[in-house]
């Protein structure tokens, strides 16, 4: 007997929702079946969503992390420090940092952290950027706040010789980050303690 199945469209439909993170078969069936039985335009609305967000969000020409603006927020603000740049791999660390409410210097994402398995060298990652910021804003202390794993720290020391002769303070945050997980896993109490508790590199 032959198997009955979704019409095409509808499973097109569901094997693209698959692709979303944290979206699973059963969950994709759901909402697509949702998406094509909604009475109201709630499905058109969330394209449009999409279509503007998508749009409309980029990454922040100095820091990296998010804006729909040249520069974010964080970058615009006057009354942060300027004298202090915390170094973090992904703009997704930047806020777990902010909710601590610990720091309020400036940011550099660096968009990942050196990985030779994935083929992720020093130059796919905004560390000439960084340098360049660094000639520049006049910082006089880089806080380097990588995960605590191989990489990470390979990230960190691969950074700290080349600043080795600059008129800088360089400091890393204190164990206890998550290693892999990176910043977002962990919680306010523990980054506000990392943060407190960093101690000199290089
Ligand atoms: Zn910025």
């Amino acid at each position: 007997m032959r198997k009955t199945e979704y019409p095409a469209a509808l499973r097109e439909l569901i094997s693209q929702l698959r692709q979303m993170p944290g979206v699973g078969p059963r969950s994709a069936e759901r909402i697509a079946l949702w998406m094509i039985q909604a009475r109201g335009d709630a499905p058109e609305q969330i394209a449009r969503a999409i279509n503007e967000t998508r749009r409309a969000i980029h990454p922040c020409k100095r820091c990296g992390y998010f804006t729909s603006d040249e520069i974010c927020d964080i970058c615009a603000d006057p009354s942060r420090a300027l004298d202090v740049l915390c170094v973090v791999e992904q703009p997704t660390d930047i806020l777990p940092l902010e909710k601590t409410g610990a720091f309020r210097g400036r940011y550099h994402s660096l968009g990942g952290r050196i990985s030779p398995l994935d083929h992720v060298g020093p130059e796919d990652l905004r560390i000439k950027e960084l340098l360049e910021r660094i000639e520049e804003e006049k910082f006089s202390e880089i806080i380097f706040a990588l995960a605590a794993d191989v990489e990470g720290e390979a990230t960190t020391n691969y950074i700290v010789d080349l600043l080795q002769d600059k008129p800088l303070t360089l400091t890393r945050i204190a164990r206890g980050i998550p290693a892999g997980g990176g910043l977002e896993s962990a919680d306010e109490l523990t980054l506000s303690a990392a943060l407190s508790g960093r101690t000199k590199v290089g």
